[in-house]
């Protein structure tokens, strides 16, 4: 199996931690500043069960300016082209108004949605459970995964969720 799978959320939630994470290696450019990953990075991960492309890219959010508007549509027609969506949020986030806005755009595309709650490693492990539930409302998720990229938890089982996509 082989395939393409983009990362959108919010600047900061950590989608290039966990690409590199996942891809064992340090490609994209993380930092503590918004807007750092201003175009496509793609990278491979390949194992026995076939390969998938990471295509990271800025993140979907209200463009403020020329430059944001450019990353925005860069992220939207990524959405399109790939095979499994997956919509990283954090944990301490109150759903809101932003988490509504990117819901919008990802509930306009035939691609599966992934919901992948990232940093739980900051929070106790039965605030997840209302998180997801929170969650929930915004979409129908083709699959809900706890992760945390820092601490490299559970990135197994996202791979497989990946791999059911493919
Ligand atoms: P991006 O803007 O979505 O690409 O986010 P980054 O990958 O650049 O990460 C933003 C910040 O969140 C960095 O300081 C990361 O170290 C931090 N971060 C990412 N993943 C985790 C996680 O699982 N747990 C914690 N505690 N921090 C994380
Ligand atoms: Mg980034």
């Amino acid at each position: 199996k082989s395939g393409f799978v983009t990362l959108v959320g919010r600047p900061n939630v950590g989608k290039s931690t966990l690409m590199n994470r996942l891809i064992g290696q340090k490609i994209a450019i993380t930092s503590h500043r918004p807007q750092t990953t201003r175009n496509k990075i793609q990278t491979v991960y390949t194992c026995d069960r076939g390969q998938i492309v990471f295509v990271d890219t800025p993140g979907i959010h209200k463009a403020k300016n020329k430059l944001g508007e450019y990353m925005v549509n860069v992220a939207e027609k990524t959405l399109k082209e790939v095979d499994v969506v997956l919509w990283l949020v954090e944990p301490s986030d109150r759903v809101g108004a932003g988490d509504q806005h990117i819901a919008n755009q990802l509930k306009n595309i035939n691609t599966p949605v992934v919901l992948v709650i990232n940093k739980i490693d900051m929070v106790k492990k039965d605030q997840v459970f209302g998180f997801i539930e929170a969650y929930r409302k915004l979409m129908d998720f083709a699959d809900i995964v706890p992760v945390s990229a820092l601490k490299g938890s559970n990135e197994a089982e996202l791979i497989d969720v990946i791999f059911k996509y493919l």
